[in-house]
């Protein structure tokens, strides 16, 4: 039986849809099976994201509406055999969403993959209420500022009113020069205001930004990039494992350490 866990997030452009790629990849890596699953119809869509769009034929609401089989909508990734993309309709809005139904297909699904990670829209309207309804658990992803985790303080209270009470904290496009000059916020005062337990902190990274628009995972695109050594490690703490925390202020001390011996 598969862990369902919803990506979201209080507002957009966060890394909802970064996040759910790059997790979905590292955990296939892991030897699961995964299927990540677009509900959403944002700018960057999951099936961009992975280099998949090219690749779709149908999509969830053809599977909600009959009109074909859920094997027949799973799109396979190009390079990682054990994932798989459920993708988003671009034509249906929101309001055609049968709540009911994308909550069958997904407790099908869950009895075939490992993970059933739901990429959520922005918002808390019926997409993320469509995006929620099925999971068991929730990944909350917030940039180190304070309108994100304003938002995301009022999504939390609505996911523990649904009974989703396995919510982790992802921080995501840390940038510890940011920090230090007291320009953004730290990771302590985020888990401080939300009251979550921190899964992980994404560094800002371009090579994420790139491999966005370059339609590629970033395991396959820049596997050693800090960015994809943080996903690498929520994932082993997703799969339980005790991974230590990336040590965000070694390389600047780095950089010191480098002028004293001069
Ligand atoms: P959402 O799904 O929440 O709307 P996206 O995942 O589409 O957000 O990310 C929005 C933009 O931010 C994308 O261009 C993505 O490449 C960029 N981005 C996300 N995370 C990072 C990061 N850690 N470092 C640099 N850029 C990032
Ligand atoms: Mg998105």
């Amino acid at each position: 039986m598969g862990r369902t866990i919803v990506v979201t997030a209080g507002k957009g452009g966060v890394g909802k849809t970064t996040v759910t790629a790059n997790l979905g990849a590292l955990l296939t890596k892991l030897g699961n099976k995964v299927v990540v699953v677009d509900m959403d119809i944002g700018l960057r869509n999951l099936d961009v994201v992975m280099g998949l769009e090219n690749r779709v034929v149908y999509n969830i609401m053809d599977v909600s509406d009959g009109k074909c089989k859920i094997n027949q909508a799973l799109v396979r990734d190009k390079t990682l055999p054990g994932l798989f993309l459920l993708p988003a309709s671009q034509i249906h809005t929101k309001k055609d969403i049968n709540i009911d139904k994308i909550v069958e297909i997904i407790s099908i699904i869950e009895n075939s993959f490992d993970y059933i990670l739901l990429d959520s829209p922005a918002g808390i309207e019926k997409g993320f209420e469509s995006a929620s309804a099925p999971a068991k658990e929730a990944l909350i992803v917030v940039t180190p500022d304070v309108s994100s985790v304003r938002d995301a303080d009022r999504v939390i209270g609505i996911l523990e009113n649904r009974g989703i009470l396995a919510i982790s904290l992802i921080v995501n496009r840390y940038d510890i020069n940011l920090v230090n000059r007291k320009k953004m916020l730290n990771a302590d005062s985020v888990v401080d205001i939300l009251g979550l337990d921190l899964i992980g902190m994404i560094p800002e990274d371009k090579s994420v930004i790139e491999s966005t628009n370059k339609g590629e995972l970033l395991v396959n695109y820049a596997n050693g990039s800090p960015a994809n050594k943080a996903f690498e490690n929520i994932s082993r703490r997703i799969e339980g494992e005790d991974v230590p925390f990336l040590n965000f202020n070694s390389q600047r001390r780095g950089i010191f350490s480098l002028f004293r011996r001069r």
